[in-house]
């Protein structure tokens, strides 16, 4: 037994399923979850010792390459005045100026320590704010673990939406209406006969947990149309696409103003550190303002916002989001030509530094067609570059990240290894 399998072994018997977060059990792949024990630049090594040119970046947070020097200096320097306060700090004031400087929708923006929570939040405001229950999200759209959000579609329009967990009451998910990515018809259709009771409609801007799909023109203006139609509050999720695809996040790339935004992953650097934010009446209504209750004792953590604060400095340098681009065409166009060397029926697409790659002729517009992919070949692929030292995310349902650590020579070099894997 190796170590990342007796570590595994051992991980099971205190830890449920041997994770502390379901996909990184390998259950849709198969086999051994690597133990990672160190990170630099665009590497990750495991418990093995082994290398890997990782381009999971722990799931977007690592834009800027695992470990940059000046993120782990500046949060060795505060972790020397103290881990957490409980109380305001600067920082906070600082890395609140520095989102609303960079995404213009957002006027005010608290801080809290995930995602999740930055979604729960951003819907019990939405709520608060316009005094209605129902909800609309999209099928295939992750928003984090809270349950209301834990819904999938019902078994035809307008029906309710149902748990898809265990433990959450369907007298909870009744208000959650599951639409189609995309389908715009179906969208206008609802607004038409329940509009005036929705209190907000939430979305990946750029779905990066079915793969990656990306929204029509007409669907993000029919969602902005019909919400403001409605007074219905808009609310990007933007914890995977903010910072990640563009510096003025999807909005920009989308000549969008949503009403609310929620982030994570980048603005924390690596660290717990995620926010919800955006109009200043609808933020106005949040405890201690108004009556909309929210809180976290870790809240604006000082070491979060150290490594969040320095990330955003580091990505507003000259070039940066050039470099993301230009990796991921090289990529892309590298693993492209070898599947099509090897007749494998493959697509893939980039936004910034967030790309999807599909086993499947065509790219897919929504959670059917990605559903639609080859999923023993993306099987078959991750074990083959995992073999080869290349740490793709371990599902077919997940976007991939690259980061200004991976320089054109590594870039090569995962090519090389795919051309080897797709004629294995
Ligand atoms: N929203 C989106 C779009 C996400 O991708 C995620 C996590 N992948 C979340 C919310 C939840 O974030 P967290 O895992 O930090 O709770």
């Amino acid at each position: 037994m190796n170590r990342n399998e007796a570590l595994f072994e051992q991980a099971k018997q205190v830890i449920p399923g041997g994770v502390n977060s379901p996909v990184r059990a390998f259950g849709s792949v198969g086999g051994v979850p690597r133990f990672i024990k160190k990170a630099q630049g665009a590497y990750v090594w495991d418990e093995n010792d082994q290398q890997y040119i990782d381009y999971v970046g722990s799931w977007g947070p690592a834009i800027v390459g695992h470990a940059h020097p000046e993120v782990i200096e500046a949060v060795c320097e505060v972790a020397l005045d103290g881990l957490s306060f409980g109380a305001p700090t600067e920082g906070e004031v600082r890395i609140a100026e520095e989102i609303i400087k960079l995404v213009p929708s957002v006027e005010q923006v608290r801080l809290v320590s995930s995602g999740t929570e930055a979604t729960m939040s951003a819907i019990r405001l939405a709520r608060g704010f316009t005094g209605r229950d129902k909800i609309i999200k999209f099928e295939g759209c992750y928003h984090g673990h809270s349950d209301s959000l834990l819904v999938k579609a019902g078994s035809g329009l307008l029906t309710f939406g149902n748990p898809s967990s265990a433990g959450v009451p369907a007298d909870f998910t009744k208000h959650t209406i599951v639409l189609a990515y995309n389908d715009v018809a179906q969208l206008q259709n609802t607004f038409s006969q329940i509009g005036d009771e929705i209190a907000c409609v939430i979305l990946e801007p750029i779905a990066g947990n079915m793969n990656m799909v990306q929204p029509s023109a007409e669907f993000v203006q029919a969602l902005r149309g019909l919400t403001e139609q409605h007074g219905a509050v808009l609310i990007y999720d933007e914890v995977m696409t903010g910072f990640r695809v563009a510096l003025g996040c999807a909005q920009s790339l989308h000549g969008i103003t949503p009403d609310l935004t929620t982030m994570g992953k980048v603005i924390g650097g690596g660290m717990p550190l995620a926010a919800f934010g955006g109009r200043k009446d609808i933020m106005a209504c949040i405890s201690p303002l108004g009556g909309v209750y929210q809180a976290g004792t870790l809240s604006g953590n000082p070491l979060a916002v150290t490594a969040g604060l320095k990330t955003l400095e580091i990505i507003q340098r000259p070039g940066f989001y050039g470099t993301l681009n230009h990796n991921c065409e090289r990529l892309l166009s590298g693993l492209n030509a070898a599947a099509q060397a090897a007749g494998v029926p493959f697509s893939s697409q980039y936004v910034g530094g967030m790309f999807g790659f599909y086993f499947n002729d065509k790219i897919p517009q929504s959670f059917a067609d990605v559903s639609d992919s080859d999923k023993n070949a993306f099987k078959s692929f991750f074990h083959g570059m995992l073999e080869r030292g290349v740490s793709f995310a371990p599902s077919a349902f997940e976007a991939s990240f690259m980061s200004a650590a991976h320089t054109d020579a590594l870039i090569d070099e995962t090519i090389a290894r795919a051309q080897d894997c797709f004629k294995a």
